[in-house]
């Protein structure tokens, strides 16, 4: 067999926008139920689309819900639903999601066509900043251990103190995701060769990835897919 003497031991794989092309076009859009891509479309037009949860990283997503068969699930940062709505649509018919969001105008963009998939009865959505939401879940010991799966992706610089309290929430074995751990690609940039306005949640992402990294109590993995995802499995 002939070796390419240029090939790098650890070559980037998606090393073009048209390869991520390739996967939307080929997997993952005609895969997209329909709701989800209704509720894409419908927010295309909000100045903060590119919030929305990449459809790549949500069908990865979707699938880890069902292989956790999560039925009580909890997400941090809602937007206008689109994580939300894929969550709904699989977990099981009497399963529940608390979703916690500070703005719920861009909430009412998704909650009618959530409302029309006939999964809202499964939604919580809690208009309040996240952590006095999960300090009061903490509160009630029967909270504890009871979430199977958790998703964050709202204030970077506040993850290290969501993953502390998701850890007494998700019961041993449960999954936390963790959404723009690569941050555009800022964190493995110089700092003076990222814009400055992303300069300090760079180093919050940083800081947390590598924390993150060094908490034994869970196992972890980090996906370069969407903007990065690190999925965490509590151990103990
Ligand atoms: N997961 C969403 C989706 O799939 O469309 C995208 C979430 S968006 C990237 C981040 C969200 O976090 C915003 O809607 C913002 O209002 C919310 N957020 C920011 N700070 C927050 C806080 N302290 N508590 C709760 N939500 C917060
Ligand atoms: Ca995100």
């Amino acid at each position: 067999m002939n070796y390419d003497p240029n090939l790098k031991a650890n070559p980037v794989i998606l090393q073009s926008e048209e390869l991520y092309d390739y996967i939307l076009e080929t997997n993952v859009y005609p895969r997209e139920p329909a709701p989800l891509k209704e509720l894409r479309e419908a927010s295309a037009s909000h100045p903060r689309a590119f919030f929305g949860t990449n459809p790549d990283a949500g069908q990865l997503m979707a699938m880890l819900l069902k292989l956790v068969n999560a039925k009580k699930t909890i997400e941090i940062g809602v937007f206008t639903g689109y994580s939300l709505l894929l969550t709904a649509l699989n977990i099981p018919k009497d399963g529940q999601i608390i979703a916690i969001d500070i703005d719920r105008e861009a909430y009412n963009i998704g909650e009618p066509i959530i409302k029309k998939s006939g999964v809202s009865k499964k939604i919580n959505f809690i208009e309040s900043p996240a952590l006095p939401i999960l300090d009061k879940l903490l509160e009630e010991k029967t909270n504890l251990g009871t979430f199977d799966f958790a998703f964050v992706d709202a204030d970077k610089n506040n993850y290290a103190n969501y993953h502390e309290r998701l850890m007494k929430l998700v019961k041993v074995g449960g999954l936390l995701l963790y959404d723009n751990t690569l941050w555009g690609g800022a964190v493995a940039k110089p700092e003076d060769q990222v814009p400055e306005n992303k300069r300090r949640l760079r180093k919050h992402t940083i800081d947390f990835n590598a924390a993150v990294t060094a908490d034994d109590r869970v196992e972890l993995c980090h996906v370069p897919c969407g903007d990065g995802l690190i999925i965490c499995r509590r151990l103990c």
